[in-house]
């Protein structure tokens, strides 16, 4: 029988790849075979920590820089797989926000995620198809107080997927995305409000307190939800295109 998580061959892309849910997801397609990635960060220190067997491509830029898509084309060529993750935290009130916060969430949130899956389906096309996944979050399905342009940034990343699904599905193209709950990332160290209780609980327990309104009472780990976007990248669900995963341990029921 076929192994449908077995990505030999395979060329990815992941975007936001030096930390957390990224640096797992290249793991996870590493683990699982694939032979080459291409890896995008800000982030060159991190990215270069990551001991991977595969051959490796590291592209250091911000994924909100449309000229850097133009540039780093060519490696994408062969491209079979993408991961579009990269992601900054945000908060505060909708209605509070200045005009420089709203931009800079939503230039590496939203346009970030626009020119990644532009350019990996320009490749993907050119290959014969394959299957994208973005990193959305529960956020962009539940409005939560206080989560502000990051919460609208990721909503119009779950139905960009959905819409780029039913463009491309001609193109035999899959596009998905996963709506994480919380995670324990770094992502978390640019809130203020954290950093606070870290600083005067610990952070096992200020993830604690965080997660105590979701019912499995935890937080995900960067490497169960990388699992769940292998699945969604993968030929295991080659008849699953046009689907938000959410992945919360229960925190929107
Ligand atoms: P993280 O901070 O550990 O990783 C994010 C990575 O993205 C970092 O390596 C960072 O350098 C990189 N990055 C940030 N801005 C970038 C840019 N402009 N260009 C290129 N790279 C950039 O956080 P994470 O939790 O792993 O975040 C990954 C994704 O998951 C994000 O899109 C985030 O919004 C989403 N998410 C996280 C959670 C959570 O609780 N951690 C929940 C739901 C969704």
């Amino acid at each position: 029988m076929a192994n449908d998580l077995d990505f030999t061959g395979r060329t990815a892309l992941v975007t936001g790849a030096a930390s957390g849910i990224g640096a797992a997801c290249a793991r996870w397609l590493d683990a699982h075979g694939v032979k080459r990635l291409v890896l995008v960060d800000m982030d060159d220190a991190g990215l270069s920590l990551l001991e991977l067997g595969c051959e490796v491509e590291q592209i250091i830029g911000s994924v909100g820089d449309a000229d850097l898509w133009e540039r780093i084309a060519p490696t994408l060529v062969g491209l079979d797989h993408a991961v579009v993750n990269a992601g900054i935290g945000g908060s505060g009130a909708l209605g509070e926000h200045d005009l420089d916060t709203w931009r800079r969430v939503m230039n590496v949130n939203l346009d970030g995620a626009f020119y990644s899956m532009r350019a990996a389906i320009a490749a993907m096309k050119a290959s014969g198809g394959g299957s994208i996944v973005f990193t959305s979050s529960i956020t962009g399905i539940k409005p939560v107080p206080g989560i502000g342009a990051y919460g609208v940034a990721k909503a119009g990343v779950a139905h960009m997927a959905r819409i780029a699904a039913a463009d491309h599905a001609n193109d035999q193209i899959r596009v998905n995305a996963i709506a994480p709950g919380g995670v324990d990332t770094a992502i978390w160290e640019s809130s203020e409000d954290f950093r606070n209780s870290v600083a005067a609980h610990g952070r096992d327990a200020t993830l604690k307190g965080m997660a105590a309104t979701t019912p499995r009472g935890s937080f995900a780990t960067p490497d169960e939800i990388a699992g769940n976007i292998g699945y969604l990248l993968s030929d295991a669900a080659a008849n699953i295109t046009g689907h938000v995963l959410v992945s919360d341990g229960g925190y929107s029921l």
